[in-house]
């Protein structure tokens, strides 16, 4: 590193442990920059394979990028029963990485200098603080989830009895006004135990023995749930919880320039994606073009139809129809691969964003200032989905179901929704502002920007 730092002989050390999929290690990956740039060392432990393509390139050329960050790779424990193998494989992998996690203290132990603390991913909370316990080494949990999200998680496993499975339509989330039920993620509600529910279950519990809780966000957008959670309201005795979002964009994502997207006017594209690991069913697929045709908007389309990339064999022709392809030359752009999706919110042409609601997605549309059109379909996302329309960044599609439901959503609904979003000057103004904020919060001064300098003279000591 160039500046020399007089006071100290060896600047902090820190080490990161991401969970899985590309919406956990993005945001390590850009808080590790941060932290860098601030003269923190940092060590970045992956776990050894990652489940997609997108996670292996990213972090092959994020290590030649940043020469100074360290990798250890944690080789993962096979695991084998049925009752993970056949679940999602990023929810199965949070597994094989906590059944690994008695694997960590000689690694943890071995890096020099020593480590002034672990920042662990969320979904790993619970089996690995007694690790870090054991060792006497603080950690700190990065939730990589909007603040609403982190107060659902971290009181779930008080109400799962109760709250959760009686038969009325609203929940009360503490230190939250009641919500529907059906904004809660679907497995949490089920009767039965899965991955998920056993997670965020032992997670949620585990957390109030953390050092404390850092989280993507920032004050403007969720100073309510901030408040509540520090205050108290969601659990008594819960660590500081220290909003240092939303993180940068980092210049090693940049890729290619879409050379379609120049040639576009201002404003005038929507840009349609589900995020890094939802599956659409064909028949949902097919409608969704049409209602992108009969928006009228010039469009700019990723298609998924499977979880994970490298299943995700079928040709574009084949999923989408090659007509389509053939009828919508001009207008619309429609991609089968992995496009740097920062890169796009950034881009003139971009003026609305059909999104999921993976909170990285919406991090990425609140630092550009881009309106977003919210059709959450799984896990987190209703409670993301309901950020946005409370903070005017868009409008929230409420009656259209979950993505793992039954309901196909109709073409010529998605078509004059998404007619709206693109038409409508508040949520332009408003998107703009929130813009402003949320580099305000980063920014010299800002919010989150506090928050991050506490928690690194924290670790200074
Ligand atoms: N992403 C991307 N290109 C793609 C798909 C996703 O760059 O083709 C990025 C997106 O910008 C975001 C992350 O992958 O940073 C996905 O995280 P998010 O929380 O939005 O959703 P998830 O994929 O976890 O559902
Ligand atoms: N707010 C927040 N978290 C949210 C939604 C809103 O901190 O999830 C903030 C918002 O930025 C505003 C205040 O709470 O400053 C009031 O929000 P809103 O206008 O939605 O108020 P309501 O009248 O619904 O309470």
């Amino acid at each position: 590193m160039s500046h020399s730092n007089h006071q100290r002989s060896a600047a902090p050390h820190v080490a990161l442990l991401p969970g899985s999929g590309m919406g956990h290690l993005t945001p390590f990956l850009r808080f590790a920059v941060s932290l860098t740039s601030r003269n923190i060392r940092v060590t970045i432990i992956t776990p050894h394979s990652t489940v997609s393509l997108a996670e292996s390139q990213t972090l092959s050329h994020f290590f030649s990028s940043f020469p100074s960050i360290t990798q250890k790779q944690l080789r993962l424990l096979p695991v084998n029963e049925a009752s993970v193998t056949l679940e999602d494989p990023f929810y199965a992998q949070y597994e094989a990485i906590r059944r690994s996690s008695h694997l960590l203290p000689p690694l943890l132990s071995s890096l020099s200098p020593p480590l002034s603390a672990l920042v662990t991913d969320m979904s790993l909370a619970s089996t690995v603080i007694p690790v870090t316990q054991a060792l006497g080494l603080p950690n700190y949990i990065l939730f990589t989830s909007s603040a609403k999200m982190l107060t659902l998680f971290v009181s779930f496993h008080s109400m799962v009895d109760s709250q959760a499975t009686n038969d009325s339509d609203e929940i009360q989330i503490p230190g939250m006004r009641p919500i529907p039920k059906s904004w809660v993620p679907p497995s949490l509600l089920s009767d039965t135990y899965n991955l998920l529910k056993t997670q965020i279950v032992e997670n949620g519990k585990k957390m109030i023995e953390s050092d404390g809780i850092l989280i993507n966000t920032f004050q403007s957008i969720e100073h309510e749930s901030l408040e509540a959670l520090n205050d108290g309201k969601v659990v008594n005795g819960l660590p500081r919880v220290t909003a240092i979002g939303p993180f940068h964009p980092c210049d090693f994502e940049r890729s290619r320039p879409l050379a379609w997207l120049d040639d576009q006017p201002e404003g005038s594209v929507v840009y349609v994606s589900f995020g890094s690991r939802t599956a659409m069913s064909r028949e949902q697929i097919r409608e969704l073009g049409d209602g992108l045709v009969r928006s009228g908007c010039r469009f700019l389309w990723l298609v998924k139809e499977k979880k994970v990339d490298w299943e995700d064999a079928a040709e574009l022709g084949e999923v989408v129809g090659e007509e389509f392809i053939e009828s919508v030359k001009g207008k619309g752009l429609v991609v089968k691969d992995w496009l740097n999706q920062e890169e796009i919110m950034a881009h003139q042409a971009v003026g609305g964003f059909l999104s999921h609601c993976g909170w990285n997605s919406l991090s990425e549309a609140m630092w550009h200032g881009v309106p977003v059109l919210a059709w959450p379909q799984h896990g987190d996302q209703k409670m993301n989905a309901y950020v946005v329309e409370r903070i005017g960044l868009g409008m929230w599609a409420k009656d259209w179901d979950w993505g793992e439901g039954e309901m196909v959503v109709e073409g010529d609904e998605i078509g004059k929704r998404v007619g709206e979003l693109m038409g409508n000057e508040l949520h332009k103004v408003q998107a703009m502002r929130i813009r402003e904020e949320a580099r305000k919060a980063v920014g010299d001064g800002g919010s989150s920007m506090k928050g991050l300098i506490e928690l690194i003279e924290t670790w200074e000591k």
